[in-house]
């Protein structure tokens, strides 16, 4: 264990004795991270999932629901985290003029606190108690990173290259790579173009379908865009790497987004994290073909991998024993499914997280699957085609505002008919490909003490904090 591990672990223990503030108090906190690639739908969970806790009447699946006697927003516990705008994004989806709120850029945080009526023999006796639920947003591909602190620059750029000779999008970086010279003297110029290629690169794969892209910051920059922590990109190695060549500067910076990006993330916010959802739009990956899906289940193994206490030393010495007991993966937006699919979604989503699990070699945590809408934007419809009746969904476009009825495909009844193909290296699907559609929110008339349709949003709440209330 090197001085910084060290420093970290201290740090962690510092900031344990202040998270135990409120637990002196006998306030349990629930620290339920939320997480997923970009668009898989977080800020729409957490802005449905918030509102549904306040208004609980579509949250039937959540046990203790009837004990709640109040819930409310309360100032969060940590001043230099940027706080989730939950006001602004219910406002977005309820309002007027429906809209898609604004998506996750980095990290953010709301408490949601609850007066609860305590179950059993005591319930009669004793007072309310206090459970304050601490959600914390962040981009799935800054997990994605934590693979990082276990490769070199040599090894992470022979890997990020040998993946990227299977991907049509990475063409122009490859060309681009390939002409460079490491050895040569540094030119700040050749680093941004090299990086800004890399960038694009990463921005195309995520756009067709691929889960496996990064460094994360790359994809979600933060406050760190166009810094010069985030200008290098993978190399092969020349013969000699000459002192204050591209390639050791490469290296250099590398090293610096290892030790000032990925580890203050993992130290800070993840460490302290107790319930996990992974969101994932599987039929985004469907959509996108059986390498997207294949990418998808080896990914999920690598987000599960992180899960699992003692894989990664450092990692190890932060969490200090602490670990994250339950984790949901959820597919989302199954909205854009007839209710007679979601069972096929859902065993599809169940397959892959048990290969995922397999990969990984997981073992501890409550891990379960789901198929959720944590915004219902549709409505299911019948429709005759070719004499046969098709099961569809309807729903607003969010590109033309126009009503629209859609059918994405046949999930099959086996997910290994999908699964296989994408195993074995298949290019497109054998059987019709799979459909995508956006959809803007419906117009709603909320009812007093009700919040937005969801498709089992409340199983999901049951099983991340359900046993805690
Ligand atoms: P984030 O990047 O993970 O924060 O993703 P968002 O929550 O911003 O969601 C990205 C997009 O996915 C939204 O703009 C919507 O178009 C769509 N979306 C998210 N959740 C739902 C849902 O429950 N139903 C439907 N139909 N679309 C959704």
């Amino acid at each position: 264990m090197g001085i910084g591990d060290i420093a970290d672990g201290l740090v962690r223990q510092i900031e344990a004795v202040g998270d135990g503030v409120s637990e002196a108090l006998f306030e349990p906190v629930i620290r339920l991270g939320v997480t997923g690639l970009a668009r898989a739908g977080k800020t729409v969970f957490i802005t449905s999932l918030v509102a549904n806790l306040l208004d609980r009447e579509r949250m039937a699946q959540l046990g203790a629901g009837n004990r709640i006697r109040a819930a409310f927003l309360q100032p969060q516990p940590d001043d230099t985290v940027p706080r989730f705008d939950y006001e602004a994004h219910i406002d977005a989806l309820t309002g007027p003029t429906p809209h898609w709120p604004e998506s996750t850029r980095a990290v953010s945080q709301l408490r949601l606190s609850f007066r609860v009526q305590p179950s059993g023999l005591l319930g009669g006796v004793s007072g309310l108690r206090t459970v304050h639920l601490d959600i914390v947003d962040y981009p799935g591909e800054w997990l994605l990173d934590l693979a990082l602190l276990e490769q070199s620059y040599r090894d992470w750029s022979h890997q990020a290259l040998a993946k990227a000779e299977a991907r049509e999008e990475a063409g122009d970086y490859l060309k681009l790579a390939g002409a460079t010279d490491g050895a040569a003297a540094l030119n700040e110029e050749t680093a941004r173009g090299l990086a800004a290629a890399y960038t694009a690169y990463q921005h195309s794969a995520r756009a067709a379908g691929y889960s496996d892209c990064g460094p994360g910051r790359f994809l979600l920059p933060g406050e760190l865009e166009g810094s010069p922590v985030l200008t290098f990109a993978p190399l092969a190695p020349p013969d000699r790497v000459p002192r204050a060549s591209l390639w050791r500067e490469m290296e250099r910076r590398y090293e610096v987004y290892r030790r000032a990006v990925v580890r203050p993330f993992f130290r800070d916010h993840f460490a302290r994290i107790n319930r996990q959802i992974v969101l994932v739009d599987l039929l985004d990956a469907l959509h996108g073909g059986p390498p997207a899906l294949e990418d998808l289940r080896a990914t999920m193994a690598q987000v599960l991998g992180a899960f699992r206490p003692g894989r990664n030393s450092w990692l190890g010495a932060i969490l200090m024993g602490r670990r994250v007991d339950r984790i949901l993966f959820a597919a989302t937006k199954a909205d854009h499914l007839h209710h007679t699919q979601h069972p096929k979604l859902q065993a599809l989503m169940d397959a892959l997280l048990r290969e995922a699990r397999d990969r990984a070699e997981f073992s501890g945590a409550q891990v379960q699957a789901l198929a959720i809408a944590a915004l219902r934007a549709t409505v299911e419809d019948t429709r005759m085609v070719d004499g046969r009746e098709l099961n569809c969904v309807r729903g607003i476009l969010a590109s033309s505002g126009k009503q629209a009825a859609f059918f994405p495909g046949t999930l099959p009844d086996d997910p290994n008919e999908v699964l296989g193909p994408a195993r074995t290296g298949a290019k497109s699907w054998l059987e019709d490909a799979y459909g995508q559609m956006q959809f803007a929110p419906a117009p709603l008339t909320r009812r007093p003490g009700s919040g937005p349709p969801h498709i089992r949003l409340d199983k999901a709440a049951e099983f991340l904090i359900g046993d805690k209330l």
